[in-house]
């Protein structure tokens, strides 16, 4: 098995065709990134009859889009009077009624444009992993009803049976929640968009940004563009030196094994009623099926570096101890990803000049946020009018020693992942 072996790449049954960007065009907006930020922005503007020209450096869904766990959660990672503390009481009810949404927008997008991503929505379960695990969800259930949100407390023994696995202490449930195939919704909204009328170019990474007072001009290699209004959408995975601000945030690493599809006998039992989880450790994991049957378990870490044995070895421990009747498996999949994480675990829209806007930091919660911001970004700059954006604009995002801290993380999550109880 190689180090970047992802399973989502194998498995989307959505896919796109696109040529790289070249010459020199004029459009009303032109957006750099194909993750979920990028592509439903794109094809936001197009349903509206904008000109609309998508950059992307690699192939679409190259980013967090195209690697992540495809748990379509609602809210953000941080419970609601967290996000309150942080920003205020009046934009964080906006924020989480924003969010509390996006599960609903995710799957309505996949609804309308029939995208083909494995979507399941029975919920998600935030499976306690000790005692203080168990008080942890006791008061996100508290909070989260507060609000409104549907979400159930479930003993251990109802966690159990629904994970099938004894290795559970209780666990809390949203309704509003579910499953995808992650890259294969990306792939599915950037043919929606181009089906709209989008314009979309990978291999063309935005090699400069600027403004010349009366509109934005970006440049690849292939050509240029021209547009009076503009979406950064990099993210975690922004890359070169455009003139325009980078994304500022600290990247966590997180990798993700999956089985061979299993055999019913396996695996009847396990999250028998469709749901995706993780867990409530420091050291975070998580684990569900697909559609073909796979079991996937992910933790943070990242298996492509130097350390990497150490976190494969801990997930197949983890795997082994949550399903005994899964050792030995064999893994044909293994594959990592960064996570934007900011600070305060708050999302960032910063603005980059006239009508110009760039978002980041969805903190390990990007499907439902990115989806949300893509949307509203594109409704923003085309309008000319930020009022309406889940979060305030700010002038300038910085995060202090980023390198330091991811190395602090992986670190930690390396060392504990060598504990053999790890
Ligand atoms: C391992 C992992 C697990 C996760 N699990 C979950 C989960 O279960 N649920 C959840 O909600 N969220 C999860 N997340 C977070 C979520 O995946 C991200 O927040 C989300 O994908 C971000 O989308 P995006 O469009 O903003 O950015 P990305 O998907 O990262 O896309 C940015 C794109 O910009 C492109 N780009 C960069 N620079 C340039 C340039 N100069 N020119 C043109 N293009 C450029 C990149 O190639 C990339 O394709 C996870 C993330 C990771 C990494």
């Amino acid at each position: 098995m190689s180090q970047d072996n992802n399973l989502w790449r194998h498995s989307a049954a959505e896919s796109i065709t696109t040529t790289p960007l070249a010459g020199d065009h004029d459009c009303d907006l032109v957006v750099i990134g194909g993750g979920y930020t990028g592509t439903s922005a794109a094809l936001t503007a197009a349903e509206q009859g904008a000109s609309t020209c998508l950059l992307e450096a690699r192939d679409i869904g190259y980013g967090g889009s195209g690697r992540n766990v495809g748990l379509v959660n609602a809210g953000l990672w941080l419970p609601p009077e967290t996000i309150c503390q942080q920003i205020g009481a009046r934009p964080g009810a906006k924020l989480i009624d924003d969010l509390g949404q996006a599960p609903d927008r995710v799957f309505g997008l996949i609804d309308t444009y029939q995208i083909d991503c494995e979507a399941t929505r029975n919920g998600t379960l935030h499976n306690a992993h000790n005692a203080a695990g168990l008080r942890d969800i006791a008061e996100r259930h508290r909070q989260l009803l507060a609000t409104g949100a549907p979400v159930t407390l479930l003993d251990a023994n109802e966690a159990r049976a629904r994970n099938g696995s004894a290795r559970v202490f209780g666990a809390l449930h949203d309704a509003r929640a579910g499953t995808i195939q992650p890259r294969a919704y990306c792939l599915g909204l950037a043919r929606a968009a181009q089906q709209a009328g989008a314009q979309l170019h990978e291999y063309s990474p935005a090699q400069m940004i600027r403004h010349d007072g009366a509109q934005w001009i970006v440049k690849t290699p292939g050509g240029e563009v021209r547009a009076g209004a503009l979406i950064q959408a990099t993210n975690g995975y922004h890359l070169g030196d455009t003139g325009a601000p980078v994304p500022q945030y600290v990247p966590i690493w997180f990798s993700q094994l999956a089985t061979k599809p299993l055999p019913g006998a396996l695996r009847r039992d396990i999250l028998a009623g469709g749901e995706g989880c993780w867990d409530t450790a420091l050291v975070m994991n998580s684990w569900r099926l697909d559609q073909a049957g796979r079991l996937i378990i992910g933790a943070m870490g990242d298996i492509s570096h130097v350390a990497g044995g150490l976190h494969r070895a801990y997930l197949q421990r983890k795997l082994a101890a949550l399903y005994p009747q899964l050792a030995g498996q064999p893994l044909d999949f293994g594959w990592s990803g960064r996570i934007a994480m900011t600070s305060d675990h708050i999302p960032k829209t910063v603005e980059l000049g006239p009508r110009g806007l760039s978002t980041f930091g969805y903190s390990g919660r990007g499907i439902g946020p990115g989806t949300s911001f893509g949307i509203a970004l594109a409704n923003a700059v085309l309008a000319g009018d930020t009022s309406k954006l889940p979060l305030p604009v700010i002038k300038c995002h910085r995060e202090h020693f980023a390198g330091l801290r991811a190395v602090y993380y992986e670190t930690g999550a390396t060392l504990i992942h060598s504990l053999p109880a790890g």
